[in-house]
Order: C-alpha cells, then structure tokens, then sequence
C-alpha cells in the first residue's frame, strides 16, 4: 500500500485539502490509495484490517479517570479506537473503558489544527515589538534552527538585563540555566492541602478499598459528580455499592447526572455557603446527643472545653461555637438555611440520618473548597465526619477523593510502575526545589524566609504592578518580563486556566516574550510570541501511565513525529547547544531507556497483601532488542505480552488481603500510633493550621471550623443583605467539569463539541423572570469579564445558581472584550485566598438577553488552523 503518512507530510497543505485528508484518514479508512482510485468501502475495510495493527496507547489526560485505549494503526495513522477488552467485565475485576474524550484521541493527534512548523507573531522581536497584537497578529513559519537561534538568544537577553527572577516557567534546561521564578498554590485540589496535613495528618486524602464500599449503609457525596469528572469507572463502582444496599445522599447546587443514576436523596446547597450547612449539621447532632463522643474523646481534640491541645483557649471549642455560647449565635438549622438555601427539613433529615446510620462513608470532592475561604469548608467538613464516629471501620470512613486515584478507588497501590531514572535538577534560585509538577512546588513555606516564590492568583497582578506576596514578608518587588512553557508534557493552558483571563491577556501585552510548545494553537499559544510544535504522547517513545491504584496503563509509540514537531526533550537539547548546556547535563539517558527503567522496575503485590515483587519478565534478548542498558529478571508478565496489552490489573475478590480500610490502626489504639499532627491526634482544633494559613499573607482562619462569608459568596450577591435587595450580580456561578473536556484539553475537536454543547446552564424560574428563552444567545457579565453562551434552563439547579463547563478556550472580540466561548475564567476573579486556592466557584454574574448576533453551535465554528 503506498503510504499514506508520507503522501500526507509530502503534501502542501491548504487548510482545505487538508481536511480532506483528515477526514479521508479518520473516518472510515474508505481509501487506501487516497486519491488514486475509486475502491468499494468494504474491500477497503477488510483490505485495512488485513494491513494495520491494534495498539495500545494510554489515554494521557489530566481528567480524573485512567483507562486503556487502543488504536488501530494503519501506516502509522490511527483508523479507528477501541478501550479495554483484555478480559470480561465483572463488579470485581472490570475492564478499564475509556470515555468519549479518550476515544477522540485520534481527532486530537489526527486533527486539522495541529502545529505543524516552528512558528512566530509577525510583530513580535526581541524585548516584545508591538506587544498590544498578541493574541490578534499573524504567524510566520519558521525553520528549527531559526526558531531555536531567536529562543536561545531571548532567553539570554533576558537572563542577562533583568535576571533569572525575570522569568516565568519551569524546565530541566531553565533549571540548569539558573532557574526561574516559580509559582504556589492549589487550583485543582482547592483549600485541602493544609487541613488534611495538619488536622489529619492526610489520613483522609483517598478512600478505602473500592470493594469495602459495598460495606458501606450510607454513602454521602458532597459537591461530588463522578459520572462527568471522574471518567472510567468511579461511577460503576459507586453502583456497585449501591446494589450492595448503600443509600446514597448528594449536596450540591445541581440534581446532576451521578444523582439521578443512583436514585440519591439530593440535599440543595449554595456555592460557597457548605460551611454553614455543615455547622447546622453539627447544631442538630449535638442537640439530640447524636455524636459519637467516644470517638470524639478518644480519637481527636478541641471537640470541647474537655478535650483542647495543650495551650488553646477552652473557650476555643468547637461544641460552644456551634451552640452559640460565647457569640450568642447558635448555629441551628433556621440560621444556616437563610444562607445555604437548604431547607430546615432537609437540614434536619440529613444530620439524623448521619447521626444515625453506621457505617457511613462521609465524602467530599475539591469543588466545595475551590472557594474564596475555602478552608473554613475543610474544616467543617472533617469535623463533622469525625463527629460521627464514621473512621476506620468497614464500609465507614470521612474522605476527600483524590483525583488521580479515582473517585471510589481508594485503597493500596497493587501495582505500580519503575523511576525513570532521570534525576530532577534542582532551581537555583529556590534551595531544595527541584523541576516537578506545575511551575514548582505547591504550596510555599511560609516560615522559610528562602523559600517562597509567587502564588498563581497573583501572577497577573504581579507582572503588572512589579510587586508580590512573599508570604508573611510582605510585598517584594519583582520585574517579570518572560514566560517560558517549552517543558515535558505540553498543555499547560494556563492563560485559559487561571482565574481572571482578562487580566491576564493585559498581563501577557506587557511582557517582553512568551514563549511555549503546544500541540494545537490553545489559548497561552495564541497569546504566545514564539510557538514551537510538540509531539502528542502517541509520537513519543512510551511511558506508563498510572492512577487506579490496581491498574496500570501502557502509553506506546503509535506513529512518528507528524509534520516536524519534536519532543520536549528534542526542543531542550537543542536550545542546550546554544546556551552551552550539553546534552550530557541535560538528558543523561534517553527516552526509550527511561521508559525500559520504569518497566523493568515496575512492582506487583503478592497474594499475602504486603509484599512486593517484579512485574515484568525480561530476557537478554528483549534488552538487546531495545538496545538499553539492563538486566534480564522474572515477573509476572512478559514484557512483550505487556505493551501489547496494554495494561496490566489486579484481579480482586470479595475477602481478597488486598483491601485496606483507612485510619484502621489509628482508631484501634491511639496511643499505640499516634498521627503525624502537632497532638498525635485529629485535631478539630488546630493551632498549627490557623498559624500557617496566616503566614502566607492572604486571608485568615480560626483554629476551628467557623463561617465567614467569602468574597463573592451568596452573601454578595445582594446590594444590603437585611432587607435582601439584589445588587448588580445577583447570581452565583458554579464552574463545572464537563465531559467535552479534560479541563481545557479536547475544547477543539469537533466530534466533541458537537457531543457536548457548551451551553449557559440557569434554573428556569430565573430565566422566565427576566423573560429569557431556551436556546436564545444570553450576555453573562460579572465584575472581572463577561462571555456570551446560548442558554439551557432547568429545574435541576437551584434557583440564584447558574453553571458553565470549565475549560472552554476563550475567543475574545476585542472591540467588546466579550468572549464567545464561554470560557469561565473570564468571568472567575483572581482573588488571593488562604494558601492560594483558585476560588472558581465563588463568583457573582448578571446575565441579560444578548442584542447581537445568536451564536451558532460550536460545533460550526473554524478551527485554528495555522498552516
Ligand atoms: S479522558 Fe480520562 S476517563 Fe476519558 S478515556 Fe481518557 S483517561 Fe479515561
């Protein structure tokens, strides 16, 4: 057959021709001779199958899932896909199928709108040129060796005129270059990091053991949507319980889908508003002596005067707060409904039912706490878990669910992969912190006077004012003049991504360079000055990919590089010649031997729950075949057999030893082992946890759970709370995930978009009052953007409530400074909070019929086809 790659890379291509080829390559596989010939799409089919070759290639994306998927390849392009049929399906050991994202992977790698050459803004030059056309001016390709030589040479006109501290960005080769500034804080898992350190010494970040959950009598979700955010099997497992007899209780704003598939008791809460319900939770529990005080004395402290940490004010107790006894505010269910729309009944039916039913499992996701004081939400929530005694019991726990364990997984690492064996070099400008995830690090120090970089809500603020937080320090100034994203795993969307994109787009015209590798033109490389083009994983050597704790995931080479892009690493040596950095230094062993590293170390349980041993069998002849540098041994597993597969999973029963019930050894004997807190115990009160909130210089927490409304709450949503006068933004907008994407990635592949409508979500009471229709194109204004959507009204959220799906790439009209695509960070504020959460679902919008033009589906819309 001749080949169809080579065809398509000779080819010049107009934006035209090559969607048609595309499409040719994508659909149906109808051409093997593309172009040449007219051929029955049955020959052709059966002519492919005989020609091409199944696959497996993990799903890459940061979405919450893991799963198998498999292309069929067909001269090096993928023809059609498939997900895990490597085994029956069952309760106990079921298969890892991909969602609709996964399965578009080739509409991604394949698309029209790939990068296909190194590329720059027709204005930019060194030091910005006309900065004010970023994000509107035009692309010229250029050569590699062009690009690389502009690169090389910005970044050392930067380094040399303003210093390392002047850049933006993380990579081996910046931090071999002097490092770079770097930036903290949470977005995804919101406030949590620091109350699960020092309230539970992380003893409830993650689940118990899947099968446990059938254990389970009640099972209450909070803020929790499994079937759209955690694709793969969370939600099949949560059935499962669910057939084992678990009731199931929801607290959200919105009846959503995992609701309705698991006939759960649906318990309406606003945004930002959870603490106060969990206070109310508390209020009823205490009255009718529901609390498990055993554990409570037992287990934690600051519960009551007769339990504080050494040192605390008893009249710091929790009991008394909640009662009112000092503030002459009990926090009853009446006080808390005015605030969190949840009515008194409900209120009342829900504290009795998690004061009553054992075991319970007590859950929440990291929406609640992706708020403006959004630790207040943590500390409430564990408090009345623990209040219920529901810890380290079968079918029992007080959980937050870490996405990349999946929701509903949980439990021990069965099976795990091998380092890569590549050293992470250390930034120079910050002792101690190596390249990693993110820009850096986390969260910062705030008691290390030489370990603070800057948080990510206030990255725009700080490139346009020249100053930034450094923690309790104060303000220190700073000069930033150069972002820099050519770094492993191209997709750090984070124009897109951060709060306040309106801002930021300002942010990005005042910089001299920005600089990024991408694979498609998303929104940081639209407003980028140089945009170099990165392969996709499926062009990589291979890598294991891991998430389910009994799974993991073989992401193999499917095609060559398309078009020229080049691995990250490519990029990074060759900028390394040029700054004399030497490959050497930079990458001491390959890709294809890092990835032989991380199977050969790859390890498996053994049957006894405790043990480890090797996974994968390797022989002499596989290491000469791979032509890598290591030793033969024996697992359970041949590697061939592997890569073909494509994933390898625990088998598990009921009664198995491979299960795990979490805080087990803890709730048995405290004092035989003591946690890792400041008391040895769950600290209801934590001292240590207010301290440190304060010390990174934002907003302040008690040492226990009190309510204090956040910044663009409910609260501010009126113009005088008293007499509930609505102000300017009367509603509030909670920001979803949405099965069309892995937060901002697939937001271009129209197969998607057309599944998915990104539709503005308001509840349809509120929408008749303002005389709004289905359908019609609404404006949706709030105090930092707005952005235009077609609108859907439902009963299913609560009325003041209204949604979008995060993740949308914004496409702004810069006459009006209006966004078309609905991105929901141009209507989030950038506020600084606690230890720098994205506060995303507190934010105040008005919305209004739109006097232009109806939008048409996205699914019509171009795509961003460069070259
Ligand atoms: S996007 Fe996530 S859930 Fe969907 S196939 Fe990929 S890993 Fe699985």
């Amino acid at each position: 057959m001749a080949s169809l790659m080579k065809q398509a890379l000779d080819k010049k291509f107009s934006r035209k021709a090559f969607i048609g080829w595309s499409a040719a390559l994508t659909t149906a596989a109808a051409a093997p001779a593309y172009g040449l010939k007219k051929i029955d799409s049955k020959v052709a089919a059966e002519k492919l199958e005989e020609e091409g070759r199944w696959v497996s290639a993990s799903c890459w994306h940061n979405c919450g899932g893991r799963c198998l998927n498999k292309g069929f390849v067909v001269d090096g392009v993928v023809t059609k896909q498939k997900t895990d049929d490597t085994h029956e399906d069952s309760p106990d050991y079921p298969q890892q199928r991909g969602c609709a994202r996964g399965r578009s992977q080739r509409h991604q790698v394949f698309g029209v709108d790939r990068l296909k050459y190194p590329m720059k803004r027709k204005h930019w030059e060194p030091g910005g040129g006309k900065k004010e056309l970023r994000g509107k001016d035009e692309w010229v390709r250029l050569e590699w060796d062009e690009a690389l030589d502009l690169v090389a040479d910005e970044l050392k006109r930067v380094k040399e005129n303003y210093g390392n501290k002047s850049i933006i960005g993380a990579s081996r080769l910046i931090n071999h270059y002097g490092g770079a500034l770097v930036r903290w804080g949470s977005s995804s898992s919101g406030a949590w990091g620091k109350p699960q350190q020092h309230m539970a010494a992380n003893l409830s970040w993650g689940g118990s053991d899947r099968l446990d959950w059938r254990n389970s009598k009640l099972i209450v979700m909070w803020g929790s949507n499994p079937a759209w955010s955690n694709g793969g099997n969370p939600q099949y497992n949560l059935m499962q319980a669910k057939k084992a007899g678990a009731k199931f209780i929801f607290v959200d704003p919105f009846i959503n889908p995992s609701v309705r598939s698991l006939d759960a008791e649906f318990i309406p809460c606003r945004p930002g508003t959870d603490t106060a319900l969990l206070l109310a939770l508390a209020y009823y529990m205490i009255e009718n002596d529901l609390q498990d005080q055993d554990f409570l004395d037992r287990c934690t402290v600051g519960f009551d005067k007769d339990n504080m940490p050494e040192g605390a004010d008893p009249k710091e107790n929790f009991k008394d707060y909640v009662l009112g006894t000092y503030d002459g505010v009990p926090k009853t269910p009446e006080w808390a409904s005015e605030i969190c729309g949840t009515p008194v009944e409900k209120i009342r039916f829900f504290a009795q039912e998690i004061g009553t039913t054992k075991p319970m499992i007590f859950q929440s996701s990291f929406a609640p706490a992706r708020t403006h004081r959004g630790q207040q939400f943590c500390q409430a929530f564990l408090t009345v878990g623990w209040m219920t005694g529901n810890v380290g019991k079968p079918g029992a726990g007080v959980f937050t669910l870490n996405y990349a364990r999946n929701q509903s997984y949980g439990g021990k690492t069965l099976v795990m992969p091998g380092g890569r064996g590549l050293e992470s070099p250390e930034n120079p400008l910050f002792p101690g912190l190596t390249f990693g995830a993110y820009d850096g690090y986390r969260f910062a120090a705030p008691t290390r006077t030489d370990f603070h970089g800057m948080a990510y809500t206030e990255t725009y603020d700080a490139i346009l004012n020249g100053e930034y937080t450094a923690t309790v320090r104060g303000k220190v100034p700073c000069d930033i003049r150069m972002i820099w994203k050519v770094r492993p795993g191209s997709g750090d969307n984070f124009l897109n991504q951060s709060s306040d994109i309106p801002k930021g787009i300002k942010a990005f015209r005042k910089l001299d360079s920005i600089i990024t590798n991408d694979i498609v033109l998303s929104t940081i490389s639209k407003y980028a000055d140089i945009v170099l083009p990165a392969t996709t994983e499926w062009e990589k050597e291979g890598r294991i990919n891991t998430g389910n704790p009994e799974a993991i995931f073989i992401a193999n080479k499917v095609t060559e590089p398309l078009f020229e892009a080049r691995t990250e690493e490519w990029m990074e040596v060759e900028l390394g010649k040029r700054l004399g950095i030497s490959e050497e230094t930079l990458f001491p062993i390959s890709d294809k031997q890092q990835f032989f590293n991380s199977l050969a170390g790859s390890q498996v349980i053994q049957d006894n729950g405790e043990d480890y041993e090797p996974l994968v069998t390797i022989t002499k002849e596989d290491i000469d075949e791979w032509g890598v540098e290591g030793e033969p041994q024996q697992g359970r597993i041949d590697l061939s057999e592997l890569l073909e597969k494509g994933s390898y999973q625990v088998k598990r029963s009921p009664g198995d030893n491979l299960g795990d019930i979490k805080g087990k050894a803890y709730v048995d004997d405290p004092e035989g082992n003591p946690l890792d807190t400041e008391t040895g115990k769950l600290e209801i009160h934590c001292q240590i946890l207010a301290d440190e909130i304060a010390a990174y210089g934002f907003t302040t927490i008690a040492p226990i759970a009190k309510y204090e409304p956040p910044l663009e709450g409910y609260e501010d949503t009126f113009e005088n709370y008293e007499t509930k006068e609505k102000g300017e933004f009367p509603f509030q907008l909670v920001t979803l995930h949405y099965p069309r994407r892995s937060h901002s990635v697939f937001d271009n592949v129209p197969q998607l978009r057309e599944a998915f409508p990104q539709d503005f979500v308001m509840n349809k009471r509120d929408a008749d009052e303002r005389g709004l229709k289905d359908g019609e194109t609404v404006l949706i204004r709030s105090r930092h953007g707005k952005v235009i959507r077609n609108l859907f009204t439902t009963e299913t959220l609560m009325p003041g409530v209204v949604t979008l799906g995060e993740g949308a790439w914004v496409d702004l009209d810069e006459e009006t400074g209006i966004d078309r695509a609905g991105a929901t960070n141009m209507l989030n504020g950038a506020h600084n909070s606690g230890q720098g959460e994205e506060p995303w679902n507190t934010c105040n919008v008005t919305v209004e019929k739109y006097d232009g033009p109806p939008l048409k589906a996205d699914k019509y819309w171009e795509q961003r086809v460069i070259f």
